[in-house]
């Protein structure tokens, strides 16, 4: 698994939303079941989870932002906002670090590359 330079809280985002449209196809293609109550009853269920799950998600989207630190990117000049000490920047996906011993370590493209650095 490689390093990806997405911003965290946007991915977290990004599956939240996903497991929204999910939940709601799911619920959706439980309607084509309806000569089956038992089947389209576990559809409605596992879509009404999804959505649940997703509200959740946005919840701790919301607590974690708290922890969050924020910071001017220095390649777009926008704010963003950083989890953890490695974040990528949420408009340019510019990699961020509020570790100045880990600059130019976490986000180093031999780094990426194991088999040139081995
Ligand atoms: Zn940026």
């Amino acid at each position: 698994m490689g390093i990806k330079y997405s911003n965290k809280i946007n991915k977290i985002r990004t599956f939240a939303l996903v497991l929204i449209f999910a939940g709601i196809i799911i619920m959706y293609l439980g309607l084509f079941f309806q000569r089956t109550p038992l089947v389209m009853t576990l559809f409605m269920l596992l879509g009404f989870l999804a959505i649940i799950a997703s509200t959740v998600i946005y919840f701790w989207i919301g607590m974690l932002s708290s922890k969050t630190v924020q910071v001017v990117c220095p390649s777009c000049g926008k704010q963003t906002k950083m989890l953890g000490r490695v974040d990528a920047c949420m408009y340019c996906n510019e990699p961020l670090t509020l570790d100045k011993s880990l600059e130019g370590k976490e986000f180093n493209e031999e780094y990426n590359n194991k088999k040139i650095k081995e």
